[in-house]
């Protein structure tokens, strides 16, 4: 939903530039459009790994993450540059993604402005839960791959999430922040899309898929 209000935003924001033909303004919007998304895929990255602005992203982490299937390209062939590093999504700082291409400037905006539509606390909380348990449903099917992988294991051989504790991966199992319980496969991991995940939390909406 923030999506198509940061979409609307840069709509009515930029429908006025008048010079330029209809093609090249629809570019320009094109473009800039995904220059604002691709910062908010920063910015969530870092909500969700908890990382702070100025932290290593690498453009290819959004795509490895599933945030997007693949790295936006300027629709008039400009190119695209990115900081390499978590934004603060703040006014006038600098953005994530750079497009060369004449005009198709992007500057972040106040994302958290409070805003009459603004999202009440109960939802915000929803929300962040939610980002959180995935956050660690990935963790866990992350820990588990990689405890497969030092100990040469074949997918689908036992692994206790136990064991991921007592092999000092995480210091306890995690816990879902809005209360669902977790269930593991207890099997390891194959670490393919859309495979059974190791980690499950029962939580209405708290799905997570490798
Ligand atoms: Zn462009
Ligand atoms: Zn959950």
């Amino acid at each position: 939903m923030s999506l198509v209000v940061v979409g609307i935003f840069l709509l009515s924001g930029y429908s006025h530039s008048g010079y330029s033909s209809e093609g090249a303004k629809n570019e320009k919007t094109k473009c800039i459009a995904q220059l604002s998304l691709m910062e908010r895929m920063a910015i969530t990255h870092l909500n969700l790994y908890s990382l702070n602005s100025g932290d290593p992203v690498m453009p290819a982490v959004l795509v490895e993450n599933g945030y997007i299937s693949k790295l936006p390209v300027c629709p008039s062939g400009g190119n695209y540059s990115y900081t390499n590093k978590g934004p603060s999504g703040k006014k006038g700082s600098e953005p994530y993604a750079s497009c060369d291409h004449k005009g198709h400037s992007y500057s972040p905006y106040q994302a958290d402005k409070p805003k009459k539509n603004q999202p009440s606390p109960a939802s915000e909380k929803t929300r962040k839960d939610k980002a959180k348990c995935a956050a660690q449903l990935s963790l866990m099917e992350r820990l588990a791959t990689a405890h497969c992988n030092i100990n040469a294991m074949d997918p689908g051989s036992p692994l206790p999430s136990t064991a991921l504790v007592n092999e000092g991966y995480i210091k306890k199992l995690p816990a879902c922040p809005a209360g669902g319980n977790y269930s593991y496969t207890n099997k390891a991991p194959s670490g393919k899309k859309g495979a059974t995940p190791y980690a499950h939390c029962d939580h209405k909406g708290h799905t997570y898929s490798p």
